[in-house]
């Protein structure tokens, strides 16, 4: 019998191929359970979409999807994301553990304590990033009480703040690998995306506006070494 891999060479479809090699890696990185309990794979632009037989395990998948995540880059090096949906069709209940049901989507939910579904909670937490970053990215000097009142409906202070710090956590993380580029002078960098980047996270740590950020006011925020980078000329 010839090997999946070899079937799959006589694909000419990209397309096709590559959505045997990842549910190949699938099995191999996933439990038998979770397979079993996956409908439908389907892959498209570094996304692998998951779609359970029903939520329990549209949930279960989920508290593993980071682990699924991090087995299956090591043999689809395009992936960038899972996202899991859930088949309402076939979904049935048979375990009686699962009472609650999900105030969204009116699923069973694992947990007494959760009111939504781990599908729902990930769905919601993911649009608020998305609203916080948008905000962010438009007017980096914002602070929670300058958030206009529709938006702070749905978004607490404290995930404003979690958001908040990921996102200037991320600039710097940028910054400091733009930095080492630098000091290397390894590829290409532009100083001035850079010097964007800085200006950007310093407007983020002090909530100024741009028309207020002075060379002091950078200086005492960010690294030495960084602000050096910061003030010298573009090569
Ligand atoms: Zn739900």
């Amino acid at each position: 019998m010839k090997q999946v891999n070899e079937v799959i060479k006589d694909f000419n479809n990209k397309y096709i191929k590559q959505n045997l090699l990842v549910y190949e890696a699938y099995k191999n990185v996933a439990n038998k359970q979770i397979v079993d309990a996956t409908i439908e794979l389907f892959y498209k632009d570094g996304v692998l979409f998951i779609t359970a037989k029903n939520n329990t395990w549209g949930q279960q998948i989920a508290y593993y999807k980071q682990k699924l995540f991090n087995g299956l880059k090591k043999e689809i090096k395009s992936i960038k994301d899972i996202k899991i949906s859930v088949d309402i069709m076939t979904e049935e209940i048979t375990d009686p553990v699962y009472r609650n049901r999900c105030k969204k989507c009116e699923s069973y939910i694992i947990s007494e304590a959760d009111e939504v579904c781990v599908v729902c909670k990930n769905i919601e937490e993911n649009q608020k990033k998305l609203i916080v970053n948008k905000l962010l990215k438009e007017t980096p000097w914002i602070g929670y009480s300058d958030v206009n009142d529709e938006i702070k409906k749905v978004i607490s202070q404290s995930e404003f703040l979690r958001e908040k710090k990921f996102q200037k956590e991320r600039i710097y993380d940028n910054i400091t690998m733009s930095y080492w580029d630098f000091i290397q002078q390894k590829g290409s960098v532009i100083l001035n995306s850079i010097k964007a980047k800085i200006e950007e996270y310093v407007l983020l740590s002090c909530e100024i506006m741009p028309e207020q950020i002075t060379d002091e006011i950078i200086k005492q925020n960010i690294p030495a070494k960084i602000f050096k980078m910061y003030i010298s000329k573009e090569k």
